[in-house]
């Protein structure tokens, strides 16, 4: 991107009637949306401190590259839309209402769609106006006051109340109690039991795992854990930011000095983990800080815009889409079973190895 398009950018992206001096606002590098002080200078950020006396009171160490982030070339700077066959990435300039109503658009087909199909079409709202009208349903408030008041409206604020559940606030016949079956602080569920579920969590071996599946653990017989956080990215973000990059410059597998060493691999090697699903070539640590038998392998690789040795590195590849928790669906990240060996000269892995039949055994 030239300098012009830089301009246009910071200028886009920076509307606050201050350019030079100090203004309260959040970190926006990811979720936890920390409470920081920006020092402007001509518009662009020179230091952003935690905000004195906010009770979150610290910002974490991505904040320190908030320039190589916030300023970064391969930044998307506005909104584009794709104009030729889908794959080819032909994509053309749009405006923000653009956007906004394409995508207002295609949401409200996608609700519309999964209401019909799971057969409540007939009770899902047919546009916009309707699902607003719907969302605000019983708060006293309808899509024309809202219109009327582009710049929103403050609700009148309850005042806190404690102990609610001594004052009968909790439950609809208004009787002291919590909003439970038994009326009490439920820790045994009674809900869950109606469904024929634990009413208290009990443990039952992985189905994939050295108990649940024992037959697979003599081919892939180290435990597979992924999905732990590093300090230097957030999930799949900033993979490009090249001084970011230079301090977590590939992906890591951490293994136990008892399971390398039987396996020729020692720290720095590139070494390909496989799972029944895939393989993938990962960089070996050679930790004690693991359990011998497990290895945990760096996730959120193969983002589009990443760093190539981030985005040949995708944990999806070897993880399972059919084997997720029965009772909330969550897929298995961090109990499966895989193999680790070092990479053949040039090997890069990503190809199944075996047949998805091979995920699941009967034990
Ligand atoms: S990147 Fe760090 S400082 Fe910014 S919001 Fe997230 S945790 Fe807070």
């Amino acid at each position: 991107m030239g300098d012009s398009q830089m301009q246009e950018h910071e200028s886009d992206w920076i509307r606050q009637p201050v350019r030079d001096g100090i203004v309260d606002g959040h970190c926006g590098i990811c979720g936890s949306a920390c409470a920081v002080r920006i020092h402007l200078e001509d518009g662009k950020i020179q230091r952003l401190p935690p905000r004195p006396n906010h009770p979150h009171g610290i910002t974490c160490r991505r904040i320190t590259r908030v320039h190589d982030i916030v300023y970064s070339p391969q930044r998307l700077l506005y909104p584009q839309r794709g104009t030729g066959p889908r794959g080819t990435r032909q994509l053309s300039r749009i405006s923000w209402d653009e956007a906004l109503d394409h995508t207002a658009d295609v949401l409200r087909d996608i609700a519309i769609a999964l209401a019909n199909k799971l057969g409540y079409g007939h009770l899902s709202p047919r546009n916009v106006d309707e699902m607003v009208e719907w969302a605000f349903e019983g708060t006293g408030l309808g899509l024309e006051e809202l219109r009327r008041h582009p710049e929103g409206i403050e609700l009148p604020h309850a005042p806190m109340q404690y102990r609610k559940w001594e004052k009968g606030l909790l439950r609809p016949n208004g009787k002291p109690g919590f909003d439970t079956p038994s009326s009490k602080y439920e820790i045994a569920s009674t809900i869950l039991q109606r469904y024929g579920y634990a009413s208290l969590p009990v443990f039952s071996p992985p189905a994939e795992g050295p108990l649940g599946s024992p037959k697979l653990t003599q081919r892939y017989p180290l435990v597979f854990n992924s999905g732990s956080r590093n300090k230097v990215f957030f999930n799949s973000q900033h993979h490009h930011v090249p001084s970011l990059v230079k301090r977590y410059p590939q992906p890591v597998v951490r293994i136990h000095p008892g399971d390398a060493e039987p396996r020729s691999i020692v720290e720095g090697d590139k070494v390909v983990v496989a799972t029944p699903r895939g393989r993938v070539t990962y960089t070996a640590h050679v930790t004690e800080n693991i359990l011998p038998g497990v290895v945990e392998a760096d996730a959120h690789g193969g983002g589009y815009l990443a760093a190539p040795a981030w985005k040949q590195c995708n944990a999806n590849e070897l993880t399972d889409h059919d084997n997720r928790d029965p009772l909330s669906g969550f897929p298995v990240y961090k109990a499966l079973l895989c193999q680790v060996s070092k990479a053949e000269q040039g090997e890069s892995g990503g190809a199944a190895d075996a047949g998805r039949p091979e995920t699941r055994e009967t034990p």
